[in-house]
């Protein structure tokens, strides 16, 4: 499978150097150039088959000319080591709970695939050149995205993770998730804003004498091997619904920052998945929802929230919608609708899902439950995303809803852990000598 840059002006690559490389050269991101439609007869047996056997048949339309078989199937069973269940909040409302992972929240799930997909390459590429070469993954967070990348690459063989994260501007909770690892992790507290650790990292790629001496690659957000993985839980929800008998007019709804959640569901669908429609549910950052309204898409300065993970002014994954579906407004309008809430709103969506159905919301999936009361039709039956755990943001939700919720032993076991990070200057020099050393 070959894979094209969104930017139009790049070699098309093979699944390896889209991986290896992340962003296209042109800056565009990599889209597959043809995308498999799976039978009829899989569909019809979905709800016989377990989360693994679903996700592999789902990978192995997206990945199999690209892996050996055998190999293929043992990154998706090693990935989906936690189950991604459907609950039922009220009539016709389901969630999809997908904070069953090491970090409690989606992004473990294509964190942990992109991990186990990269060492292969790692493997083919040190046995063709006959040595052992470390790869080393760079990776600027502002919370969430450093606590699954380096769960994800924990243990993983011949792969070094840097977390860059800025000093004393990350949750206490979120911090503990990353910096308590140890082994193959390095986390660096840098004396700055995100912004500058996410500098440092693109210096660092640009930077000859670093990239000449080390190997090093991103695992970006964007990433085809994080992004098209998200679709494996799709499938499975449907297959869960088709047990209960409720997958008819299923609609979708994903609490949508980036765009690549949602993205990864609308490419389920172009591979066969029978879902209705879709719901994007944003936060203030309500740029998606103007394109809807308006035709245009302006992106803005990104605003701060309760759903911060959601806080993203230029979603990047907005051009691979345009091309999914061939940057018509009509056919991208006739699929996905969108709604927007402020954090007053989002609360209070907390609150009324707590009172009324005993359901304890995070509040990401807040915005997925409010979009979906807001816009499921009578017959239709809804999935929306929950996207992390409410314990991950607890101050917030207790606070909400009059609450003192329990933390999960896995997360409180991150927290008990001992705090093992590299400080440093915001400087280019500092980090280079530490890469080197
Ligand atoms: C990253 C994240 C989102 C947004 O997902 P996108 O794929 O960027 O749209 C939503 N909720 C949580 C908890 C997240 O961590």
């Amino acid at each position: 499978m070959k894979y094209y840059s969104t930017n139009n002006n790049a070699p098309l690559v093979n699944l390896h150097e889209a991986v290896v490389k992340g962003l296209a050269p042109d800056r565009g991101l990599y889209m597959p150039e043809t995308i498999k439609s799976l039978p009829c007869s899989f569909f019809d047996s979905i709800d016989k088959l377990s989360f693994q056997e679903i996700a592999y048949t789902v990978a192995d339309a997206l990945f199999g000319e690209d892996i050996d078989g055998d190999c293929l199937r043992k990154i998706v069973y090693d990935t989906l080591n936690f189950e991604c269940p459907v609950v039922k909040v009220s009539d016709n409302i389901y969630t999809l709970e997908l904070f069953h992972g090491p970090t409690l929240a989606f992004k473990d799930v294509g964190a942990r695939f992109m991990a186990r997909l990269l060492q292969y390459f790692i493997n083919k590429e040190n046995a063709t050149e006959g040595r052992q070469q470390q790869v080393n993954v760079l990776v600027a967070t502002s919370g969430d995205t450093g606590s699954a990348v380096a769960n994800g690459f924990l243990g993983v063989d011949g792969i070094h993770v840097y977390v860059l994260y800025p000093k004393g501007k990350v949750s206490a909770i979120q911090e503990s998730q990353f910096v308590t690892l140890g082994r193959n992790i390095t986390a660096i507290e840098v004396d700055g804003v995100f912004d500058d650790c996410q500098t440092l990292v693109k210096n660092a790629f640009m930077d000859e004498e670093l990239n000449s001496r080390l190997k090093l690659t991103s695992a970006n957000s964007i990433n085809v091997a994080r992004f098209l993985p998200q679709s494996f839980y799709y499938f499975n929800a449907y297959a869960q619904m088709k047990r209960a008998g409720l997958e008819k007019d299923l609609v979708i709804c994903v609490p949508s920052g980036n765009f690549g959640n949602i993205c990864a569901a609308l490419i389920a669908k172009r591979m066969g998945l029978p879902v209705k429609r879709f719901i994007a549910a944003n936060n203030s950052n309500d740029v998606f929802l103007h394109y809807l309204n308006t035709g245009n898409y302006e992106p803005q300065p990104s605003i701060q929230t309760v759903a911060n993970a959601m806080d993203v002014g230029a979603p990047s994954n907005f051009a691979r919608i345009l091309d999914l579906y061939g940057k018509s407004h009509s056919a991208i309008t006739q699929d996905i609708s969108g709604f927007a809430y402020d954090d007053e709103q989002i609360k209070a969506g907390m609150r009324q899902c707590h009172d009324l159905y005993g359901y304890v919301l995070d509040p990401h999936g807040a915005c997925g439950w409010l979009a979906l009361r807001q816009g499921l039709d009578e017959h239709e039956v809804g999935v929306f995303c929950e996207t992390a755990h409410p314990a991950k943001f607890k101050q917030t939700v207790d606070g909400t809803i009059k609450a003192d919720i329990p933390i999960p032993k896995r997360l409180a076991a991150f927290m008990k852990g001992q705090k093992q990070s590299v400080p440093m200057p915001n400087s280019f020099e500092a980090f280079k000598e530490l890469l080197l050393s």
